[in-house]
């Protein structure tokens, strides 16, 4: 992963004219904090922190509890963290975390003490203007919300800004649970406004692949919102439905425990959903979904990709030769990093501010990189991909 994130910054970075001295420099973590973790019945386990760039702000990144989490792993992440906030213009660095530990086999009591002892070994590196971590694989509000408890009780910081993704009552934000769903369709707003794309269908039509938290999320905004969109198929790891009268009745059957193979509606197999006649694909559920296997089967003309890297490089190819369009996940997918950046500019100004206030702000933050990505791409004849990672490589530089 970390070989791969390397040579893609390197490809775009050679575009931009860069020498090597200049993209070692890009590519160089700032700082790689590795340390263990010993509960008090003896159990260890491996903590880690890489910070990438600080040279736009503080890092900021998650930090993930699983048993494969490696050193390359998040020193990988760290730096397309800083890849993304630079794409998205927010005033921040990258970094990740992550222990290596399968927190399903924890009890409570060893899950907090684990979130807790990570903390009281990262100290020193970490803050509200150093490094911001947040909710990743594995973890959530209850882990932040132990982890910014601690950090308060060892340092007196009582802004609550050293983490993100905390609970409401411990200075989280409105608007956080959504982020990501929302700024997907701010994302294909944009798009579709500043790209004057023809719509094939009226109502627009649309399949989404994945109904958890972002999908959930995508399909509710989007009915909220547009009544000049139409959510015409949808799918979870086994099925896919086509033609709900409601595409969140979908959603509100499956989170009820209900399977979509028994629901009322035409139910097909789950890679069904690629095939769907629509102008818009949503991508949200995993990475890779789209590869050499199934490339052929897609049918809509844009690829929205809310899940990370859910298209492999060959089917990417296939798909742009053949004139489909994809909005890349370093800014399709950032609403969530855009609300994190909110909730920590609202604890160090000590306000809470209201949900309105939030989506109006990561409107903007939006709007204005998918309206810079569409720019450059037109500008220089690349991919809105390239654009973004080009765009991204030049604030940081
Ligand atoms: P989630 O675990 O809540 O939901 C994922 C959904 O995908 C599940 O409902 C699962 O059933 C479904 N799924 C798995 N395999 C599938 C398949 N073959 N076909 C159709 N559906 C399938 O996860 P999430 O938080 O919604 O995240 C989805 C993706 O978005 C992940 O790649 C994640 O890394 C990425 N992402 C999430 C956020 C966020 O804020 N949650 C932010 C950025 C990126």
């Amino acid at each position: 992963m970390l070989q791969t994130t390397h040579q893609s910054i390197t490809a775009a970075a050679k575009r931009l004219g860069m020498d090597q001295a200049e993209i070692d420099a890009l590519l160089q973590l700032d700082a790689l904090h590795q340390f263990d973790i010993t509960l008090d019945n003896g159990k260890m386990f491996t903590a880690f922190r890489a910070q990438h760039n600080k040279h736009r702000g503080p890092y900021k990144g998650g930090i993930r509890f699983h048993e494969k989490v490696t050193a390359e792993e998040v020193q990988a992440l760290a730096t397309l963290m800083s890849l993304k906030t630079a794409a998205i213009g927010l005033p921040l660095g990258g970094g990740k975390g992550g222990v290596v530990v399968n927190p399903k086999e924890l009890t409570m009591g060893e899950l907090e003490e684990l979130s807790r002892k990570y903390v009281r070994g990262l100290q020193q590196h970490i803050g509200p203007e150093q490094d911001i971590p947040a909710p990743d694989v594995n973890t959530n509000a209850q882990i932040m919300d132990w982890m910014v408890d601690e950090y308060e009780a060892l340092t007196g910081d009582q802004s609550r800004a050293t983490f993100t993704g905390k609970s409401l009552k411990l200075g989280g934000s409105q608007g956080r649970e959504a982020a990501t769903g929302k700024g997907g369709v701010i994302a294909l707003r944009e798009y579709l406004a500043v790209s004057g794309y023809e719509i094939q269908h009226k109502p627009l039509k649309i399949a989404v692949q994945g109904i958890g938290n972002v999908g959930e999320y995508f399909i509710r905004t989007v009915e909220a919102e547009h009544a000049d969109w139409k959510i015409v198929a949808l799918s979870d790891s086994q099925n896919t439905i086509v033609n709900p009268d409601d595409a969140s009745r979908v959603v509100a059957f499956k989170q009820a425990g209900g399977k979509l193979a028994e629901y009322d509606a035409e139910v097909l197999p789950a890679d069904a959903i690629f095939a769907q006649d629509v102008d818009v694909l949503v991508l949200a559920a995993l990475d890779n979904a789209i590869t050499d296997n199934n490339k052929e089967k897609v049918h809509a003309t844009i690829l929205l990709e809310l899940a990370n890297g859910p298209i492999d490089e060959a089917a990417e190819k296939y798909l742009l030769q053949n004139g489909k369009q994809i909005i890349p996940d370093i800014i399709a997918n950032a609403g969530g990093v855009i609300v994190s950046y909110l909730e920590w500019r609202q604890n160090m100004e000590r306000e809470q501010w209201s949900l309105k206030q939030v989506n109006d702000e990561l409107t903007i933050y939006m709007k204005q990189a998918v309206e810079a990505m569409y720019r450059y791409a037109r500008q220089h004849n690349t991919t809105l991909k390239e654009a973004a990672i080009a765009l991204a490589i030049k604030r940081l530089t």
